[in-house]
């Protein structure tokens, strides 16, 4: 017998969560997470993956992880600092700060795990945290972790950053200043004003942290957004995920060699949690192989997204402002939207409906995520799929 109090408390939240229609089901796919995915034996045409690059089933991918496995086994042991760090786990660091045009990296289990430690290694409750509305989950939990005073600033806005910066300054009751802003916003598909930025930051000293998660392989042919800007130079941390157009899972810090050093002596989930497997370590390699040798499924990725967006807008959809392949499809309602995904689902197009609290009230939206993996005639269906769900529910005429 449990707890009481932990089976009234899980019973009414959950039975609350039911009756109001909020509860995730969770779907699960029978195979790879490719552009077609079986769910209950049916046959979809995914538009939610975050795997850009298609590199997640990718035979190239498979070969090296299964390679790295039969060299270094299924598991590293250790935490990176006892004896976890394993030759492939170095080689990987070496490779994406030359992907990265940084002097070093450092890699972690995931892109959250980057957030929860590397923001905490450098700031406490004596600083205080510039940070966009709009920021990820794990950046908003990172920030808390370190004790630094959070102040939010409207999003992707350089002049509120610079009222909110220089009041922050000026109070004097902070040591360190940090603004910490995602690369893309997965959301909406928009980029950080990163010359804006980086101009605030200099006037007030602001050591610079951009996340990339959604940025990396898809901005600047691959290399993400800060490459994109040519500001490789001006930003402090570069974080990055192995999980989205990588294709395999884990996350990284890029930065100076001085930087590299202290996380690898202060971030926590470094010190206290098994590092990367190597079967993950030596797909990412090749990931890197594959991304700096070509920039064809980077191009198919563009040229796929432009696609999408071109047939949305053309059928009368409301795609609101994205400057990178995430395409958004703005309902607005949250309840039709639910039902509009719901449909597209059923026709046979998988692509996920957010509505409030994760997006503002009012501008619910499926959200596509279209890749290098995708044919053309895949978007096509979709397309006409789409056609046929939005005017059957008045979205479109
Ligand atoms: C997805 C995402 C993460 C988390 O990355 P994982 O590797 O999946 O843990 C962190 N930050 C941002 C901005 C993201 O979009």
């Amino acid at each position: 017998m449990g707890s009481k109090a932990l089976e009234k408390f899980l019973k009414e939240n959950l039975d609350d969560l039911k009756s109001k229609g909020l509860y995730n089901e969770i779907n699960v796919l029978q195979g790879a997470n490719g552009p077609i995915i079986k769910i209950k034996g049916k046959d979809l045409i995914n538009l939610s993956s975050n795997n850009y690059l298609g590199l997640a089933s990718d035979e190239r991918m498979k070969r090296a992880s299964i390679e790295a496995t039969e060299v270094y086994g299924v598991g590293a042991g250790a935490v990176r600092t006892i004896n976890g760090t394993l030759e492939i786990h170095n080689e990987l660091e070496r490779k994406l700060a030359e992907f990265k045009h940084t002097e070093a990296a450092i890699a972690f289990q995931s892109g959250f795990n980057c957030n929860a430690g590397a923001i905490q290694a450098v700031m406490n409750k004596k600083d205080a945290i510039l940070s966009d509305e709009l920021n990820h989950a794990s950046i908003i939990d990172g920030c808390r972790l370190s004790g630094a005073k959070v102040i939010r600033y409207n999003h992707n806005d350089m002049n509120d950053l610079r009222e909110k910066a220089k009041a922050a300054r000026e109070s004097g009751l902070y040591n360190k200043l940090m603004v910490i802003s995602d690369g893309v916003f997965s959301m909406d598909g928009d980029v950080v004003d990163l010359p804006g930025m980086v101009k605030v930051a200099e006037e007030l000293d602001l050591i610079t942290y951009i996340d990339d998660a959604h940025g990396s392989g898809v901005m600047g042919k691959g290399a993400g957004t800060v490459k994109h800007f040519g500001l490789s130079h001006k930003i402090d941390f570069q974080i990055g995920t192995l999980s989205k157009a990588i294709g395999v899972v884990g996350g990284y810090v890029a930065g100076s060699q001085d930087l590299i050093d202290w996380l690898k002596v202060r971030a926590r989930p470094f010190l206290f949690s098994t590092s990367l497997t190597p079967s993950a370590a030596g797909a990412c390699i090749e990931a890197l192989r594959i991304m700096t040798e070509s920039t064809e499924l980077h191009d198919r990725l563009w040229d796929n997204g432009n696609y999408l967006k071109a047939g949305l807008k053309k059928l009368g959809f409301n795609i609101g402002k994205s400057e990178t392949p995430i395409t958004p499809c703005i309902i607005g309602d949250e309840k039709l939207t639910q039902e509009f995904s719901k449909r597209l689902i059923e026709e046979g197009v998988y692509a996920k409906s957010i509505v409030f609290p994760t997006v503002p009230l009012g501008t619910g939206r499926v959200r596509n995520m279209p890749t290098a993996a995708h044919t053309k005639e895949m978007l096509d269906n979709a397309l006409a799929i789409y056609e046929k769900v939005g005017k059957e529910l008045n979205v479109i005429k």
